[in-house]
C-alpha cells in the first residue's frame, strides 16, 4: 500500500481484518496530505445509486467506528441540507424518495419549509431543498489514525517517513523501493492522492489526473441565528459547523490546477 491518507488507511484496515499480509508505506505521516485538511463531510446524498449505497455503508461504519477500531473518529451527526436551483427540481423530486428507499433517510423541503425551520436563510434562487438526516462530519486525522492503528494491531506493517522512489516488476509480483529499504509484494495499491499519477508512471501507466487547490476558511459564529450544515449549489459553497464555536466554508466550483508540492496554503483576504 502506498500512502496513508484515509483511503490507504481504510484499505489497510480491511485487508488486515481479513488476514491479508499488508505493508503500508507513507512518505510523511498518517493524514499528512489532503486528508488532514479535509472538511470531512460524510454524506450519502448522491444521485448515483451505487455511490449512494457505499456512502450509506460508510456512514454506518462511522457510527460504529469505535466497535470496529476501538477508537473515536470524531463523527458528529448533524444532517446535511442541500439547496438546489430551479433546473434541479425534477431530479431532486425523483432522487429523494429513491434515496429514502435505499436506506438513506432524506426529506424533500420546499423553500418555505426551510425558512420556517432556519429563518436566517436568504433563499433567493432556491427552488427546492433536500435534508439528509444521517449525514455529518468526522475528524479526518483521528479517522485515519484509528484505521491505521487497528490495522497495525491486526498485523499490518506501517512504515512512515520514507517515500516510494521506484516500483519494479519482480517475476509475477513487484518490488517497491524507498530510499532506505525495499518490499516484495504480490499486489501494489497506489493511494497517493495528488501524487498518484507520478507513482503510476513508474509502472508505465499514464493517468489523466490533475491537482486542484481548494480553500477552506474557518470562522467564529457571530450573534446571528445559526444555520445547519449545508451545500448551496446556486451560490457555489458548502458550510458546516466545526465543533460548537466555529463553522467552516469552502467553494464548490473548480479551482486552478497546482503543483501538490508547491502551492499557497494561506487563505488570502479576497
Ligand atoms: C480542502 C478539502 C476539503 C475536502 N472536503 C471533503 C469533504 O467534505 N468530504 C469528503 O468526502 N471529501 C472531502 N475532500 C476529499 C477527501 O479529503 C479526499 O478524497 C481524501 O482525503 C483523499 O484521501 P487519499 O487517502 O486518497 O489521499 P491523500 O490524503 O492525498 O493521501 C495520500 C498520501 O500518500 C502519501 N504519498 C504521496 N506520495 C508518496 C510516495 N511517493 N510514497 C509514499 N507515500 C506517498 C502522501 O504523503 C499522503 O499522505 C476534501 C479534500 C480537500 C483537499
Amino acid at each position: 500500500m502506498i500512502g496513508a491518507g484515509v483511503h490507504g488507511a481504510s484499505v489497510a484496515f480491511h485487508l488486515a481484518s481479513r488476514g491479508v499480509p499488508t505493508v503500508v508505506i507513507e512518505r510523511t505521516s498518517p493524514a499528512g496530505g489532503p486528508t488532514g485538511r479535509s472538511s470531512a463531510i460524510v454524506r450519502a446524498y448522491y444521485t448515483n445509486a451505487f455511490l449512494a449505497g457505499v456512502a450509506r455503508d460508510s456512514i454506518a461504519m462511522f457510527r460504529d467506528f469505535e466497535q470496529h477500531t476501538g477508537r473515536d473518529s470524531g463523527f458528529r451527526e448533524t444532517g446535511l441540507l442541500v439547496l438546489h436551483p430551479p433546473e434541479d427540481e425534477a431530479m431532486v423530486r425523483e432522487v429523494v424518495p429513491r434515496l429514502t428507499e435505499q436506506g438513506i433517510p432524506t426529506d424533500l423541503l420546499e423553500p418555505q419549509q426551510v425558512v420556517a425551520e432556519w429563518p436566517a436563510f436568504d433563499l433567493d434562487g432556491i427552488a427546492i431543498a433536500a435534508f439528509e438526516r444521517d449525514a455529518g462530519y468526522a475528524d479526518p486525522v483521528l479517522t485515519t489514525q484509528g484505521l491505521l492503528e487497528r490495522a497495525r494491531e491486526l498485523g499490518a506493517e506501517i512504515r512512515l517517513g520514507h517515500g516510494v522512489t521506484a516500483i519494479d516488476r519482480d517475476g509475477s509480483g513487484w518490488t517497491v523501493s524507498t530510499d532506505d529499504a525495499s518490499v516484495a509484494a504480490e499486489r501494489v495499491l497506489i493511494a497517493a492522492g495528488p501524487w498518484t499519477a507520478t507513482l503510476a508512471a513508474m509502472v508505465g501507466v499514464d493517468l489523466p489526473l490533475t491537482v486542484e487547490r481548494h480553500i477552506v476558511a474557518t470562522f467564529a459564529w457571530g450573534d446571528d441565528a445559526r444555520v445547519p450544515a449545508h451545500g448551496d449549489l446556486p451560490n457555489g459553497y458548502y458550510f458546516r459547523p466545526e465543533g460548537d464555536d466555529l463553522f467552516l466554508m469552502g467553494p464548490l466550483h473548480p479551482e486552478p490546477t497546482v503543483d501538490p508540492d508547491a502551492f499557497d496554503e494561506r487563505v488570502g483576504a479576497d
